[in-house]
Formats: C-alpha cells, structure tokens, sequence
C-alpha cells in the first residue's frame, strides 16, 4: 500500500516518525511521498529522507513546494508572506533548494491555489483579498514551471470557495498554460465539483483521495470518488490532519491525529463505495503511485 501525500514533516511528529513508519509497515505499506509545505518544512522534508531513507522497508520520497496558505494575511507561521517582493524572494530561494537536492526530491509541492481561506474570510478586505489570490497564482505558476524544467510530477492542492468554481477553473487553466501539457501528478484531496472530474483526468492528473471519504457529510467527495476510474486513484491520508472517521471517533486511539497507516481505511473505504475487491484497491493504487512518483 502507499501514501501519496503525508506529512511527516510537522514538528510535533518528528518523534513519532520511526512508530509511523513500522505501523505503515505492519499493514503492508511499501512507499510514501513525504510533502513539505514552506521553508522549513521543506527542508525538513529532505532530512527525513536522508535519515529515514529505506526504514523498515519503507521507500520515503520527498515532495518540497510552498503551500497557496503561506501567502494568507492571517496564516499564523512565523514568516507571513504579505508582500510580492517577499514571495518572489521565498519562491527564489525555494529554487534553489530544488536546484540543489534535484536527485533527492521526487514532486514538487504542495502548492496550487486555496479559495476557500482567503475569498470566504469576512476579515479580509476586498484588495486583501485580490493581492493573496494573485500571490497564490504567481507561486503555483512558478511550482507547474519547475515541474516541467526538472520533470518532476505535481502535488496540487485546490480548495473552493464556498459554491464557487473558480479555483479549479485557475488550477486547470495555469496546468495548461504553464504545464504545457506535459506536467502530470496528483491533484490531492479534491472537494470541488464532479463536472471536473474528466478534464483533471484528460490533463493527465490522478485525483487523490483521504479519510474525508470517511466522513459522514462527505457525499460530494464520495460523488466524486464514484466517477473517477480506479487506473486514477491514489490514496493518501495527508496525515497528521484528516484522520478517519475510525480514528477520529475511537477515544482509546493511541493517536487522534492520521498517519500514514490509515491508507488501510481509506482502501477498505474505496473497495465498499466502488463495489470492487480490497485487494484490487491495493494492487491497482499501488501501481497508479508507481506510475505517478
Ligand atoms: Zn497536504
């Protein structure tokens, strides 16, 4: 089994790494794409890999980008990116980052465009508003061009603003104009309308899906999960959020919090809503990973 999108990178999980790892293992994970998301965690990314590089049989891959939400005004991170001239310095030495561990970072990302934070926020203002959104496009622009210069594959995250479509909409658009039609990857935890579903896929994306699926007001998602064919699926936990409904519910849990072994439930969760074998989940997910990372 594998994980398209975890992040081992967060802080407070760096002692839990070697637990989740051997967990992983124990239900039969084999590989995993560790994401990070801003400057440090992109850095820490690339440590874990060197430390943990093929731990209990487990092969750690490296995803490095900067996350759409870096460039939100009430992102509560230490570095607050507010002004272009600050991202355009952030995305420089960014790249140079890649530029540097090119052999040790298999996708670029996360990045992509987040609606939902910014365009639903009643405490920004109208230009707050426009010069985020423009700030995310600029950003995601740069990540779909360094995929293309180093072919490397795509994390994307792509977040609605409520009833809308336009994020999606950029998203596509900026895949095509920059990706050239040649950039491919994932696009991760997808909630946006299922109109979309065939042209994410006819760009060469696979659309990957969590323990929201699990959810009980997830219809949408699992909507979504009915159209996309299993060849494009991947699963991932984008743990340590997004745990379960399991988990999430199970007060005795040695953790509340995903981890990469929840791609279990998330494969027996696809199996029951597609009507098709666990094992073929696995097998199937597994080689659609392959193909992607
Ligand atoms: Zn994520």
């Amino acid at each position: 089994m594998t994980d398209s999108h975890t992040h081992l990178v967060e802080p407070q999980l760096n002692d839990e790494i070697p637990t989740f790892l051997k967990n992983f293992k124990d239900i039969g994970g084999t590989s995993l794409l560790n994401v990070g998301y801003d400057h440090e965690t992109n850095l820490q990314a690339l440590k874990i890999a060197s430390e943990f590089h093929y731990f209990e049989g487990i092969t750690i891959k490296t995803a490095i980008g900067i996350h759409p939400e870096s460039f939100n005004p009430n992102n509560m991170n230490s570095r607050r990116i507010t002004s272009f001239d600050s991202m355009r310095k952030l995305l420089i030495e960014y790249e140079k980052i890649l530029e540097r561990n090119s052999n040790s970072v298999s996708a670029i990302g996360e990045t992509g465009l987040d609606y939902f934070r910014i365009l639903d926020d009643p405490e920004l203002s109208l230009e707050q508003k426009q010069t985020t959104i423009q700030m995310q496009k600029e950003s995601f622009r740069r990540h779909v061009e360094l995929a293309l210069k180093y072919e490397k594959p795509l994390t994307i995250h792509t977040r609605e603003q409520t009833g809308g479509n336009k994020c999606i909409e950029d998203t596509l658009e900026i895949l095509c104009q920059s990706g050239k039609g040649v950039v491919r990857g994932s696009l991760h935890s997808y909630t946006g309308d299922h109109q979309y579903v065939e042209r994410i896929l006819s760009l060469g994306f696979k659309i990957g899906f969590n323990g929201i699926i699990t959810y009980k007001n997830a219809d949408n998602v699992r909507e979504i999960l009915a159209k996309v064919p299993i060849e494009e699926i991947l699963l991932e936990t984008d743990a340590p959020y997004l745990p379960p409904q399991q988990i999430r519910s199970n007060k005795k849990a040695q953790f509340n919090h995903g981890q990469p072994s929840d791609v279990l439930y998330i494969a027996e969760a696809i199996a029951q809503t597609k009507g098709i074998p666990f094992d073929e989940v696995v097998e199937v997910t597994t080689e659609n990973y392959n193909l992607t990372f």
